[in-house]
């Protein structure tokens, strides 16, 4: 069983080491009298974007390894103090290590498991996503993690096979056309890992990376977002116009209920009621689904999910599957060419449920608790504020359920109610702000007006 207590605040427990070493040589404009690192975006350093993401999700501890111009970098972080996290140093030295041999050069601050991620990229997942699923398979054997994107060729030559949540082949030197997935910079790794390699010898991490994978020790994140770099002049405009839009303008967002908004609640045949789907062959969109998100973003607005998933809390579905049903609707999204901005779930139950006990196999304990997040809280909906600029004057939460509206109105948000006001509902609805009713959510994307 995943530690539970580890797993109340994963985030915080695990020491995230950042490579920073690299010269920049792409971008050497920039880099000549700064590292990559600290390039400056709309005026401030580039890792200050990604940092802001990392605290975000409750990262605290770091170790930044780090070579040219480290001690630029060092100045400018300090100890960490200043920004509320701890930040260990660890210098390269005079030779080019490599991502592997930077990694075993600092084998003494190295934690029993950490998180690798690049300096020059910026990265939003669902890093506790990524914690779960890696203590998930250190359980069935494996020793590291690696997120990996459903790539397509996008942004460079696929070079993984996935399946089933694990790592199949990584190989980025011989590409095959069964290759699908991209692997995107974000890994978990056991600290022994590393004792098998002598100290100064330079290494790419992909080599590890690649014996991993053919052992059958490589466990698997599908993330959903692209990436964004700054390895070379392009890459750095095209962020600096991401990040313009996203934390320099305001922008309204719609927040959607999942189930009975868009895909069908089915009827639990065990407790003979109706249900969220527990399992990817129960979950089904709705046929307008797609259309109604596709007029939201045409709208001007992003479009979040808001839900809550306390099927996990309760011990009748394990975490995974309930992630596992997220992605594949968020790639349902994407292959018709639409974009969701992000899925908030709550997963937890705030009671330990009479019926389950520790040898339930779908039982999380960590799940089982009084969290900010479950609706009519409205921690879902403010969840994005430091990491987006969102006007939340004019954006919406829109859901089928009381506990949705009272959640947006406890955020500040406009209220959607969709369905039908039966009696009942409307007895309990006059304590709430409602803003519009409508029978389902692509009218709601109709009615709605544009930005
Ligand atoms: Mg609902």
């Amino acid at each position: 069983m995943i530690d539970a207590a580890f797993m109340e605040n994963p985030c915080a427990n695990l020491q995230v080491v950042v490579l920073m070493g690299g010269l920049g040589t792409r971008l050497k404009e920039y880099t000549k009298e700064t590292p990559k690192s600290l390039v400056e975006v709309k005026g401030r350093p580039f890792f200050d974007y990604e940092l802001m993401l990392l605290k975000h999700y409750g990262f605290r501890r770091f170790l930044f390894l780090i070579g040219y111009k480290a001690e630029m970098i060092e100045e400018y972080y300090g100890d960490g103090s200043s920004q509320g996290i701890s930040i260990q140093y660890c210098y390269d030295g005079k030779e080019l290590l490599g991502t592997g041999g930077a990694i075993r050069r600092a084998y003494p601050y190295l934690e029993d498991d950490f998180l690798v991620i690049y300096g020059d990229s910026f990265m939003d997942i669902d890093y506790e996503e990524t914690i779960y699923r890696y203590y998930q398979g250190r359980r069935e054997g494996k020793r590291a993690l690696m997120t990996v994107l459903k790539n397509g060729d996008r942004f460079d030559k696929s070079n993984v096979v996935c399946k089933n949540n694990e790592i199949v082949l990584y190989d980025k030197k011989n590409t095959t056309p069964e290759m699908e997935y991209i692997d995107y910079g974000v890994c978990i790794y056991e600290k022994a890992l590393f004792a098998d390699f002598e100290e100064g010898t330079p290494f790419d991490v992909a080599v590890l990376q690649n014996r991993l994978s053919l052992r059958g020790e490589l466990a698997a994140h599908v993330v959903t977002k692209r990436f964004y770099e700054i390895g070379s002049p392009a890459a750095l405009q095209e962020f600096s116009e991401y990040i313009e839009k996203r934390l320099y303008q305001k922008r309204p967002a719609v927040f959607l209920d999942r189930d009975g908004v868009l895909d069908e609640i089915v009827f639990n045949e065990d407790i003979e009621q109706l249900d969220a789907p527990l399992s990817l062959s129960e979950f089904r969109l709705f046929d307008y689904a797609k259309e109604a998100v596709s007029l939201f973003i045409e709208k001007g607005y992003y479009v979040f999910i808001a839900t809550n998933q306390p099927a996990a809390g309760k011990g009748k579905a394990r975490l995974s599957t309930l992630y596992d049903i997220n992605t594949a609707m968020i790639l349902s999204f994407q292959e018709a060419g639409i974009e969701l901005e992000a899925v908030y779930a709550c997963y937890h139950y705030p009671k330990r449920l009479a019926y389950i006990n520790d040898h339930n196999p779908c039982f999380e304990p960590f799940l089982v608790k009084n969290c900010d997040c479950r609706k009519p809280k409205p921690g879902l909906i403010l969840r994005p504020k430091d990491i987006y600029n969102i006007d939340y004057d004019n954006s919406y939460m829109i859901g089928d359920s009381i506990t949705d509206l009272q959640a947006g109105q406890a955020a500040g948000v406009k209220t959607v109610f969709v369905g039908e006001l039966k009696c009942d509902a409307c007895k309990k609805l006059c304590d709430v702000k409602l803003d519009l009713t409508v029978k389902n959510v692509l009218e709601a994307a109709k009615q709605i007006k544009g930005v």
